[in-house]
């Protein structure tokens, strides 16, 4: 059995595991994210520690991983790796982090898009690999997407990147949008929406459950909209029953122009699972093209949850070039 260590770097925490040639995580372990720095040279400090404990533990249990994968929320450009639209850790803004991990950790390291990695690691080893091509969405802070199209074949332009899914209009009289456009799926859908949503309907009283919430806590996400929905809250339901149009709006799309098999649906909005995968499949049943569609086999949520980013960034050792 061969082994690698994948790590997965939030803006909130650093995730990562020794992960077997099957996808299977042997051990996993998250810590806060070294925000608070104002220069690269400690955050990368804070990764290659995080890395050797890692390696560390693994060696204790008798196991040699062949490297380590990095999983960034951001671009990565060039052979040196240079960070590039780092918001979540901005001190590794334009810092080429390849040089020191490579220096630290050896020769067999890789780095690809957190989003990118989790997408990999659903379609080998999660839902994707019944299928051949395969739409992964997440849905956070942001929204972002990995696909699959004939063959394994990945899609990737701009920076080894999909395109930017959070940012095709899906609501040209909507609301501006912080990257500057109208209208975003990421207006509408993504984390941030959800709550910016579930606190009109708690302000404007129109949600007992949500009032109550907000009340209790002094501020609501997208966990509380589930909570409240599935309690009976038809304020909250509605809450998904927006999204859900509107991701399946922007879903239908992508249903037209790279036909897969099947969609999975991640990131922590997608805890939501019924009440936003329900309002998902009756709007693309609607708008879509019958042609497309019949190729859909299914709507699901992904299963792999959060583990997947540090799962796909080993997969980045552990699979051939040609998988990844
Ligand atoms: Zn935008």
């Amino acid at each position: 059995m061969r082994y690698a260590i994948g790590l997965d770097l939030g803006g909130t925490n650093l995730k990562g595991g020794l992960v077997d040639q099957a996808g299977r995580v042997v051990f996993k372990a998250s810590r806060a994210s070294p925000v608070e720095h104002h220069s690269p040279e400690p955050v990368v400090a804070a990764l290659i520690g995080f890395a050797q404990e890692l390696r560390d533990q693994a060696r204790g249990m008798g196991l040699e991983p062949e490297g380590f994968g990095f999983g960034p929320p951001n671009f990565v450009e060039g052979p040196d790796w240079i960070q590039r639209q780092v918001n979540n850790l901005p001190a590794l803004n334009d810092f080429p982090l390849r040089p020191p991990l490579a220096a630290a950790l050896g020769e067999n390291i890789a780095i690809d898009n957190d989003v990118m990695n989790a997408g990999l690691a659903e379609y080998h080893f999660g839902e994707g690999h019944k299928y051949d091509r395969v739409f992964f969405i997440a849905i956070g802070t942001g929204i972002a997407a990995s696909i699959f199209v004939e063959g394994g074949q990945r899609v990737r332009y701009i920076l080894g990147w999909p395109g930017d899914t959070g940012h095709i209009i899906v609501d040209p009289h909507g609301r501006r949008c912080t990257c500057g456009g109208r209208g975003c799926l990421e207006t509408v859908a993504s984390g941030p929406a959800i709550r910016e949503f579930a606190l009109d309907v708690a302000r404007a009283q129109k949600s007992p459950a949500l009032a109550a919430r907000l009340a209790e806590k002094g501020d609501l996400d997208a966990r509380d909209v589930t909570e409240a929905a599935l309690a009976g809250d038809e304020a909250a339901r509605l809450i998904w029953d927006e999204a859900g149009w509107y991701l399946g709006v922007a879903l239908t799309s992508y249903q037209h122009i790279y036909d897969p098999h099947i969609i999975l649906v991640g990131g922590g909005v997608a805890e939501a699972s019924e009440l936003l995968l329900g309002p998902i499949r009756r709007t693309m049943a609607a708008l879509g093209s019958p042609y497309y569609l019949k190729h859909l086999r299914e709507i699901k949520k992904a299963s792999l949850g959060a583990d997947a980013g540090f799962i796909g960034a080993a997969a980045l050792i552990l699979l051939p070039q040609a998988l990844r």
